[in-house]
């Protein structure tokens, strides 16, 4: 499921015209490569600006003077190209600036989308106001919750976000191709059934990009934050860093720094506090030793750890994590020592796949049935064409 790059099929998923099967392998591809990842944020941004714009029609003027202008060319093959071209290009500059005008003029016109929230305990308030039983957060408005009261939030209609006590989140986009909250205090859980990459929630030191989950999301007073999920998968990302977290898994993120190493919360506390040493110490001697004791204490679904940390690793330490990777789960058939140090793409993805069923599937190390993972798929597809019928035309 990870051998080939799906980027061909980004238009056709975002259109919801691929089998769910194929939508399936998609988005598993998706979760595991970043290159894939990246070119499908792309995309998705081409397709976001051409859906708001509104298709209008040229001024007639345009036309009276584009009109001749094809034609000559149409009757006479000697005219040189480049003019021919300039002035078209010309026209095509034009018609994207009135199109630009009309689109803002049109944006203007339309009202903030906002998200339902229900009361749950005490007096959560949006901006200054306390709600009663149910309000309604616009774009940019905060909603705040005091020692003792809770919130719920609907967002649009691929899930909902419980607001703990203690905390401040805004609304920062609700449009069909992106949702976007920011929690700069306090803890949320959230249920999101959307296809991968439609939820995001904005922290002080790092992004949580949905994968289709749940989880539970705090940011303490310094910035830093605590992602636990407990189904399906969440990225926590920053620009030049990111940690892919199964059900199962955590993952602490701090200022300056990003996302540590996801790691299981079942294991060893040693094993834990030596991680955070590795991911966030500034002594390098510190991060050394720390790493030896990662290894040394590591489990077999430990390599979910061993991996994030072998990925971002270089040197001796990228020969230890690969050694100790490969002890508990052999690479297989085609897979080298020396092509995985030198980050081979193939084998990488060829690994990853004998690798990944270990810590997605559940504590017995068995995968989850392909029926059940099929039926998932099936829901979360139909969901997709949904959201896309109900996108502003
Ligand atoms: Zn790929």
């Amino acid at each position: 499921m990870f051998l080939r790059h799906v980027t061909n099929d980004i238009s056709a998923y975002c259109h919801g015209e691929l089998s769910s099967e194929h939508s399936k392998q998609f988005a598993e591809h998706l979760i595991a490569c970043a290159k894939c990842r990246t070119k499908f944020e792309e995309v998705k941004l081409g397709i976001k600006l051409a859906e708001q714009l509104p298709r209008l029609s040229a001024p007639d003027r345009l036309w009276s003077e584009i009109e001749p202008l094809l034609t000559r060319e149409t009757a006479s093959a000697v005219r040189p190209y480049w003019m021919w071209q300039s002035k078209v290009a010309a026209a095509a500059v034009l018609l994207l600036v009135a199109g630009l005008g009309v689109f803002w003029i049109y944006k203007g016109r339309n009202p903030k989308p906002s998200w339902l929230v229900k009361r749950l305990n005490g007096a959560p308030k949006i901006g200054s106001e306390q709600i009663s039983a149910n309000g309604r957060l616009a774009i940019g408005e905060w909603l705040e919750t005091d020692g003792t009261s809770r919130a719920q939030i609907d967002v649009a209609s691929i899930g909902n976000v419980e607001v703990e006590a203690n905390s401040r989140v805004r609304l920062l986009q609700s449009r069909a191709d992106e949702h976007r909250l920011e929690l700069v205090r306090g803890k949320m859980s959230a249920r999101i059934w959307a296809p991968p990459r439609l939820f995001f929630v904005d922290t002080p030191s790092a992004v949580a990009a949905d994968y289709g989950c749940a989880y539970t999301l705090e940011v303490n007073d310094q910035g830093g934050s605590l992602l636990r999920v407990t189904s399906g998968w969440v990225a926590m990302e920053t620009k030049d860093r990111e940690s892919m977290v199964p059900a199962g898994a955590s993952c602490e993120t701090r200022p300056g720094i990003g996302p540590g190493t996801a790691y299981f919360d079942d294991a060893a506390p040693a094993f834990r506090e030596a991680l955070a040493k590795v991911d966030f110490d500034p002594d390098a001697a510190v991060r050394e030793a720390a790493l030896t004791s990662v290894l040394d204490q590591a489990r077999p679904r430990d390599t979910l750890t061993l991996w994030h940390l072998f990925r971002r690793s270089d040197g001796a330490d990228r020969e230890r994590l690969y050694d100790k990777l490969a002890t508990f789960v052999p690479p297989p058939a085609g897979v080298t020592r020396e092509g995985m140090l030198r980050g081979d793409e193939q084998m990488t993805s060829d690994w990853l796949a004998v690798l990944e069923p270990i810590w997605t599937g559940n504590s017995g190390g068995k995968m989850v049935p392909k029926k059940v993972a099929d039926a998932y798929f099936k829901v979360r597809n139909g969901l997709s064409r949904r959201l896309k019928d109900m996108a502003p035309k």
